[in-house]
């Protein structure tokens, strides 16, 4: 359980901020709510959160200079809030630092999914003492570079596993497609979107012909304008 994690919510629309407040408080959290991104900042300082969930429209300071200014001493988990239309934005909050988003206007299920997801990103890595992952049917053996699929090895080329390692290491987070780029092509490489989303669409069919159960072949899900997500089975079911 998540419980009596605190979460600092910043917001300046009211009606807004107290229906994530009540949903938070819902579900065992402890929340502290911030109009602006002064306020956000001073509570930030006061009493360090678990977890910010911040919207990127904020009447005084933009929603990025929170962001960087969090980062600037901490590791403390970011789930941006942004409205549609602003895959801009969004993108370079996750690239300065933030960890995941949400899209207005988003349920319950969608909140606690992404909060769970990041908050258990934050402690620790997802691979066991073995350097095992498993996400659903997928199994990968990190230490020997292998995949399997409901048992099977899966032949994947280096720069696919390099991609599915990555993915599967921030699964039911969103990564961009410029992280996922300069994470396996390098960071010379900076307008090569078009490798990602070849490369992405090759592991697909690869995981979808290893799975009859086509459980494997629905696991990267597209974040439209942003990047990817690995979904494991199951976990967007509303709770
Ligand atoms: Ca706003």
């Amino acid at each position: 359980m998540d419980l009596a994690a605190t979460i600092l919510l910043v917001e300046d629309d009211e009606a807004a901020r107290a229906a994530v407040a009540t949903t938070l408080v819902a579900r065992g959290y402890r929340v502290t709510e911030a109009p602006d991104g002064r306020t956000a900042l001073r509570s930030w300082e006061a009493a360090r959160p678990d977890l910010v969930l911040l919207d990127l429209g904020l009447p005084d300071i933009d929603g990025m200079a929170v962001i960087v200014r969090i980062r600037r001493e901490s590791a403390t988990p970011i789930v941006v809030i942004s409205a549609r239309g602003q895959e801009k934005d969004r993108v370079a909050a996750l690239d300065g630092g933030a960890d995941d988003y949400l899209t207005k206007p988003f349920g319950p299920a969608e909140l606690h999914s992404r909060i769970r997801a990041v908050l258990r990103r934050a402690g620790g890595p997802d691979a066991d003492t073995e350097g095992i992952v498993t996400v659903g049917p997928v199994v990968m053996d990190v230490a020997r570079r292998s995949v399997r699929v409901g048992g099977v090895p899966l032949e994947l080329t280096p720069r696919e596993y390099e991609l599915l390692k990555v993915l599967l290491a921030h699964t039911g987070r969103v990564v961009t497609t410029g992280r996922l780029l300069r994470a396996v092509w390098g960071s010379a490489y900076t307008e090569e979107s078009h490798y990602v989303h070849v490369y992405v669409s090759r592991l697909r069919r690869k995981l979808a012909a290893a799975d009859p159960t086509g459980e494997a072949g629905r696991l990267i899900a597209n974040e439209p304008g942003v990047g990817y997500r690995v979904v494991p089975p199951g976990a967007d079911a509303p709770a």
